[in-house]
């Protein structure tokens, strides 16, 4: 059974590079700056993949996926 998940942005260091909403749009959008509106913070166990690439991907490793 998968565990539930949370996706979080460390906003110290997250540089609005727009690339998260992209790869994660089931919890993600960018703003016109880049940055990122969590419409979701719940990562369903069917996206954890694409969270997991979300996470793996973003330059300014300022995205996190923490287990509930
Ligand atoms: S990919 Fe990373 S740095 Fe870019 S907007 Fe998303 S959280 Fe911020």
């Amino acid at each position: 059974m998968s565990r539930a998940a949370r996706i979080e942005v460390d906003w110290t260091r997250c540089d609005g590079h727009a690339l998260c909403g992209l790869l994660l749009p089931e919890n993600l959008a960018n703003d016109a700056d880049g940055f990122p509106l969590i419409h979701r913070a719940e990562v369903d166990p069917a996206n954890l993949r694409h969270a997991r690439r979300a996470v793996s991907a973003c330059p300014a490793l300022a995205l996190r996926l923490e287990r509930t």
